[in-house]
This record gives C-alpha cells, sequence and structure tokens, in this order.
C-alpha cells in the first residue's frame, strides 16, 4: 500500500497528521477507501477537551464518523460492488443488551462506534469497516451528501422526539450543521413560526434562507417573537454550558425541550430549577439516532434537504487539522467542513 496519512488527536489541543498503517480486515470487515468525511462538533470535544465525559482518549485515536467511502473488494451480502460508493452507519450496536432487544439502539451501551475511542475513524485515506456497516446508495448521490446521511440522522432522530406540530411556535438554539439541518426538516414537517438563534451572522443568514421566520443573536428575539409568551418546543443544539438554560428560558409554560447538543467541558451549568419546574417542562435528550438512513436517504435524493448548501470548507488530510483550528476559533463563514482524503 502507497503511504497512508491520518489525522490522530493524542491529547487535548494535540493533533498529529502521520503515517497510518490500518489492521488488516477480518473475515467480517471490508478494506474501504474514504470518499468524504464531515468535521463534527462531537470531534471537536475529543480535540478541545481531550474527552466527552467518561469518553477520555487513552491512546492516539483517528475521529471520523460522518463518512462516505468506496469498498475495496465486492461485499455480496450488502449487494456492494468493489469502487462503489456507499454511506457507513458509525453504529454497530450489540443486538443483545436489554436496549437493543427494546429496539432503542442508539443507546446500546456496548456500541462499536467508529471514529469514538478506542475505535479509529475515517480522518485516513484507507481503513477497515465492519461489512454489516455498509450502506447502499442511489446513483446520483455525492461523495460529500453521503457523508451528510449520518448527521442528517441525527437531525431526523431529534425531530422524532421532538414530535412538531403545525403551526406551532419552535426555537431552535443554534445553527450550526444540525440546527441548521433541523429547521430545514422543520420546515419540511410544515411548522413556519421558526426562531433561530446563534452568535455568527453568517449563520443566521442562512438560518434565514433555509426557513427560520425570525433570528437573532440572544434570547431577547423569543420576547420580541412571542410577545414574552415563549415557545411550545425548543430545540437545542448549542455547545454551549448555558444550551440547556437558554432553551428552559426560551421554553412556554408547559412546553418541551429536545437538547441534541453537547456541552463543552460536559457540563450544563447555570440552569434553574425553578424555571424549568414552574414551566412543568418536558424535557428529551437526543442520543444518536434509531433506523433513519433510509429516511435520510430519500430526503437528500429527492431535494427535500439541502446538505451541500451546510459545507463551506473543505481539506485535505493533510490540511485536516486547519479545519479543526478554524472550527474552535469560530471562523467567519464556516458551517461544516469536509476532509476529503482520496
Ligand atoms: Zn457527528
Ligand atoms: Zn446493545
Amino acid at each position: 500500500m502507497t503511504s497512508n496519512k491520518a489525522l490522530f488527536i493524542h491529547a487535548a489541543n494535540d493533533i498529529q497528521i502521520r503515517d497510518y498503517t490500518p489492521p488488516a480486515p477480518t473475515s467480517d470487515e471490508v478494506m474501504v477507501d474514504v470518499a468524504a468525511v464531515g468535521v463534527c462538533g462531537s470531534d471537536l470535544h475529543y480535540y478541545k477537551d481531550g474527552g466527552i465525559g467518561g469518553a477520555i482518549i487513552q491512546a492516539p485515536f483517528v475521529p471520523g464518523h460522518e463518512f462516505s467511502a468506496r469498498a475495496v473488494q465486492d461485499v455480496p451480502a450488502k449487494n456492494v460492488q468493489a469502487g462503489e460508493l456507499v454511506a457507513v452507519d458509525p453504529a454497530t450496536p450489540c443486538h443483545t443488551c436489554e436496549w437493543c432487544a427494546r429496539g432503542h439502539h442508539n443507546l446500546c451501551p456496548n456500541v462499536r462506534f467508529i471514529g469514538a475511542p478506542p475505535y479509529n475513524g475515517a480522518m485516513t485515506k484507507s481503513f477497515p469497516v465492519p461489512q454489516s456497516t455498509l450502506i447502499k446508495l442511489p446513483a446520483s448521490m455525492s461523495a460529500e451528501q453521503a457523508a451528510m446521511l449520518e448527521p442528517l440522522g441525527v437531525c431526523i432522530h431529534a425531530i422524532d422526539l421532538a414530535k412538531p406540530k403545525l403551526m406551532e411556535t419552535i426555537a431552535v438554539l443554534g445553527c450550526g450543521g444540525i440546527g441548521l439541518g433541523i429547521i430545514q426538516l422543520l420546515v419540511k414537517t410544515g411548522c413556519h413560526k421558526i426562531i433561530a438563534i446563534d452568535p455568527q451572522q453568517h449563520r443566521l443568514d442562512k438560518a434565514l434562507s433555509l426557513g427560520a421566520s425570525e433570528v437573532g443573536n440572544s434570547l431577547d428575539i423569543i420576547s420580541a417573537a412571542t410577545a414574552s409568551r415563549g415557545c411550545d418546543l425548543v430545540i437545542e443544539a448549542t455547545n454551549s454550558p448555558n444550551g440547556m438554560h437558554d432553551a428552559i428560558m426560551a421554553s412556554v409554560i408547559g412546553g418541551r425541550v429536545v437538547l441534541v447538543g453537547i456541552p463543552d467541558g460536559d457540563r450544563y451549568t447555570n440552569f434553574s430549577a425553578a424555571q424549568a419546574r414552574r414551566r412543568g417542562l418536558d424535557l428529551r435528550f437526543s442520543r444518536r439516532m434509531g433506523d433513519v438512513y433510509d429516511r435520510a436517504i430519500a430526503l437528500v435524493h429527492n431535494s427535500h434537504i439541502d446538505v451541500d448548501t451546510l459545507i463551506t470548507h473543505r481539506f485535505s488530510i493533510e490540511e485536516s487539522e486547519q479545519a479543526f483550528k478554524l472550527q474552535v476559533n469560530e471562523e467567519p463563514g464556516l458551517i461544516k467542513s469536509m476532509i476529503l482524503p482520496a
């Protein structure tokens, strides 16, 4: 094999781009060439904090779980031919635990998740993945669109939990790739009063272009847009420790809150129990995704959702540390970065 570079995160603020010799595939696996891999907010937590909650980096690892790839040989069990573009579901649940048995595969505590330590991910040119994770795609789908199916799946799962209702007032906190995907899905669901909040103006501009009805950089816009009533549904998709506080404060009495974001430092701070209790809030945490890939593929394939508009920056593996630095530094204009190893 020619030299195979990978992006390794060694610890907080320590990224190294270096040669990587992937292990030979086992009989259940197939070697794939990565076509496109997105930089996710969760990847950024490994870079900024050295872990997410209890999932601490113990040894250098390769991140990357939002990706498309080409198998280097035929995979008959998946009707996939060598060289054919596929998406890869990063999660392999155990299928035997109590939660898998109940259909909650996204909550499986034994999940093997590509790109979460200790499992190396897709920020490399070639590596082995379980054959069972390959997802067949319509021929017209691009490598970048296929890599966006995973984050779109996160958005679909959040909508499944949130159960938006026609014509209710909805706040979306955070307009990164997830928040903007959620806004597009809300519009598709028939919601029109969508208030989007983000500190960055270019993200608010994008939210407006994708169907948000009002935008602002603070909670003040909620009071102004709802005559201080609050929103029936609040979907939080930020990385802020204040995210839960803001979501509670944005909610109407008797409202619903769905938390999708991962807060910096693994802590929500400052939230007032009284503000949540007095509203009698229905509070839900969204974890990864359920069975969403068929819907994600259909939404993109039929142009119901525009994932291309979210991709603003592209990098080679060699340049890929820059993708992390720009995102940490909140580069103006940046929404979603793609690493294109091929
Ligand atoms: Zn992700
Ligand atoms: Zn399980």
